[in-house]
């Protein structure tokens, strides 16, 4: 028997384990009891111990090493050592004690963060921010390779090839460009109506209306569920169990979007090839490149005039006394408004980036210049008023509002960011190989569905961001072509120039 097939149990193991504990955390989500909690988590802990514990088997170690050198692999069993052995490596380097620790630190932290939000008092939470920080610091340092910043290394594990480096260029450019083109819009452009969108959107309605645009983008409900959650989110099992959840607010545009978006996400994990799933390489590349399929959904797809041609009659149908008089071209611009806000997770699609800005920021100076967290609620509400013209009167709408730092994820919102403007550039060249418009007008989103299917979905984990992005527009990662796209975008629709 050959290495490979040796390795292959432990692998499958491995990722049945995984597939639980995602099971698990859908059931969370969206229909768990209340008091389910505590003691689900024992079950989750159980199960996520004995992950670790294949993963880090000697055998698994040898059978990883000699693979690593065997020359018959096909290219895809390569890439199946690959990750891997680089999950090996993240899980073994990390003393046991110290990890559970940390996980024990990390599942209550969520609780206390939530109470300091609440309560508006950053103190609450700022000693368990202090203790994260230095967990993360040091698996970071466990993790460097020779000479890497432990900030790089943070970056490494959401995003690969994207270090401090490449993204001070990024964001620089952002700042540079956009913080300008913002006042600009918000100093000359033209007044836009949004009010439209606000009340008297009954929930099953909007339920229905959630179901209907699923399936119009093309979510596979015989391989799908769309059900509600506090947050919106998309899980999967395989390619072939892809979840989807969405929430039902006062303005409609928020489930709405919600839904176009996690449907992007889905179906890049749907494309994933059949080949592919339930290995290691059998999911999305890189945070970045799934975000960047999920806002290609929400706005490049979503939030086109051409786009809601063929549908939005249906809408006025559903909600007559809201839209029945609001002309379709009022009613893009008002899913397109710009409105500079300190949430992130509302900010229309010219903002959104620099509240990823702040966070990036404010990261590097906590990870690389050991930041006083104390710091942290004033720096950020500087930041936002320098970047957006907006200033934070507590900390539950400032520093303490996302989750992620809470959950020890440093590193993870560039890939938010990056995202967009990866969805960008394939955007450039979409519209440069085809009727782009035409289609969304047509309604015939499968044919650009199938592009992304073909270019970057099928590939599942084989190829990193970078290389997907290279080989299907013959070009390394471009900022400029998001802010060329943003400007171009919101220049016509606030009548600049
Ligand atoms: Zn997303």
């Amino acid at each position: 028997m050959g290495q490979m097939e040796q390795l292959k149990p432990y692998l499958e193991r491995a990722m049945a384990l995984q597939a639980a504990l995602v099971l698990f955390e859908w059931d969370n989500e969206t229909l768990a009891p209340e008091q389910a909690g505590k003691y689900t988590a024992k079950v989750q802990g159980a199960l996520s111990e004995a992950y670790q514990e294949i993963m880090t088997k000697k055998e698994v170690r040898s059978l990883l090493e000699k693979c690593g050198q065997e020359p018959g692999l096909t290219e895809r069993e390569r890439a199946i050592v690959r990750e891997a052995a680089e999950e090996y490596d993240k899980l073994e380097k990390i003393p046991p004690q110290e990890y559970r620790a940390y996980q024990e630190l990390v599942a209550e932290s969520a609780r206390i963060w939530s109470k300091a939000k609440q309560e508006q008092d950053f103190e609450q939470f700022a000693p368990t921010l202090e203790k994260i920080i230095s967990y993360q610091k040091r698996f970071a340092g466990y993790q460097a390779k020779e000479g890497q910043r432990l900030y790089d290394v943070m970056l490494d594990n959401y995003e690969k090839g994207f270090s401090m480096k490449k993204l001070d260029e990024f964001f620089g450019l952002l700042k540079e460009e956009l913080v300008p083109f913002l006042h600009q819009v918000m100093e000359h452009g033209k007044e836009i109506r949004d009010d439209f969108l606000e009340g008297g959107y009954p929930e099953e309605k909007q339920r229905e209306l959630a179901e209907f645009m699923a399936e119009y983008v093309g979510f596979d409900f015989h391989r799908g569920v769309l059900a509600e959650s506090a947050h919106p989110f998309t899980t999967n099992l395989h390619n072939h169990d892809v979840r989807i959840t969405t929430h039902y607010k006062e303005r409609m545009d928020s489930s709405l979007f919600s839904v176009i978006h996690e449907a992007g996400h889905a179906a890049y994990e749907l494309g994933v090839a059949d080949e592919l799933t339930q290995t290691f390489v059998g999911q999305g590349a890189s945070m970045g490149m799934h975000e960047s399929q999920s806002r290609f959904f929400e706005n490049i797809i979503g939030r086109d005039e051409a786009f809601w041609e063929p549908i939005y009659p249906k809408l006025q149908e559903m909600f007559p006394e809201k839209l029945g008089d609001i002309p379709r071209e009022d009613f893009v611009r008002a899913i397109n408004k710009v409105q500079p806000g300190l949430i992130r997770t509302e900010a229309d699609e010219l903002t959104y980036s620099l509240h990823v800005l702040v966070r990036y920021e404010l990261e590097k100076m906590l990870m690389e210049e050991d930041l006083d967290v104390r710091e942290l609620p004033g720096l950020w509400a500087d930041k936002y008023e320098e970047y957006l013209g907006v200033r934070p009167k507590n900390v539950a709408e400032g520093v303490l509002q996302d989750i992620h730092w809470a959950q020890g994820s440093f590193g993870y919102f560039p890939s938010y960011a990056l995202g967009s403007a990866f969805a960008a550039q394939i955007y450039r060249f979409m519209k440069q190989s085809m009727d782009f418009k035409g289609l969304l007008r047509q309604g015939e989103l499968e044919v650009i569905r199938e592009v992304l299917r073909r270019h970057i979905h099928r590939f599942g984990k084989m190829k990193d961001s970078r290389q997907l992005l290279r080989d299907m527009t013959g070009e390394d990662f471009k900022p400029q072509y998001y802010v060329d796209y943003l400007k171009e975008k919101y220049g016509k629709l606030y009548c600049l120039k």
